[in-house]
């Protein structure tokens, strides 16, 4: 679900501001879990020490998150080499520019989120490249670090063809099992059960 705050990032003005302009080799301690449609900046710095001992400070502070320190330069973030600090390799995490096309709200999908922060577009039957640079594309697996995406299982996946839109469709799992209804717990065999109730 897209909560009021991603809609709001969708617009470019809001944009902007979560993603102000960073100065070439300026350190970024980015929140690396949990990932939201945006990278997080939780604190700024030219010097590579102050952002590592902030970063260490973060992560030990937080429970359920995590924090990185990272390099804007380029345009792009890097990795930071261990010891010098100086842009080493690229980094998953990046401030990824979304196609225009997708900032309508009433687009058939939703923006999602990989685990490595890669945006992508889940259409209705399909997952879709959406960046501003590389837009339209069929995927299966991220372009971004290579995970296989799958569809959004939160999605009615489990519905029986025959139950969508019937008030007696229960389909919650009991272990593995699934009770489809109180009427027939292991589902009606085709599309057109007798007892369809419409909702
Ligand atoms: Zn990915």
């Amino acid at each position: 679900m897209d909560t009021v705050e991603d809609l709001k990032f969708l617009e470019e003005s809001t944009a902007k501001k979560y993603n102000p302009k960073f100065g070439d080799r300026e350190y970024l301690v980015i929140q690396t879990y949990p990932l939201g449609k945006t990278v997080r900046v939780i604190y700024r710095s030219y010097s590579y020490q102050d952002a590592e001992n902030k970063c260490s400070l973060e992560n030990m502070a937080h429970d359920y998150s995590t924090f990185t320190t990272r390099i804007f330069h380029d345009g792009k973030l890097w990795i930071p080499g261990n010891i010098s600090g100086i842009p080493y390799k690229i980094s998953e995490q990046q401030f990824w520019d979304i196609h225009p096309d997708y900032k309508s709200t009433d687009i058939d999908g939703e923006i999602e989120i990989c685990n490595c922060s890669y945006l992508y577009f889940q259409g209705r039957n399909n997952i879709l490249t959406c960046l501003k640079d590389d837009d339209g594309r069929n995927i299966t697996v991220c372009p971004n670090c290579g995970e296989i995406l799958i569809e959004d299982e939160e999605d009615d996946d489990f519905t029986p063809s025959a139950c969508r839109g019937c008030t007696n469709y229960h389909g919650d799992f009991y272990g593995d099992n699934q009770l489809i209804c109180a009427i027939y717990p292991y589902g009606w065999s085709d599309d057109n059960c007798p007892d369809f109730l419409s909702e």
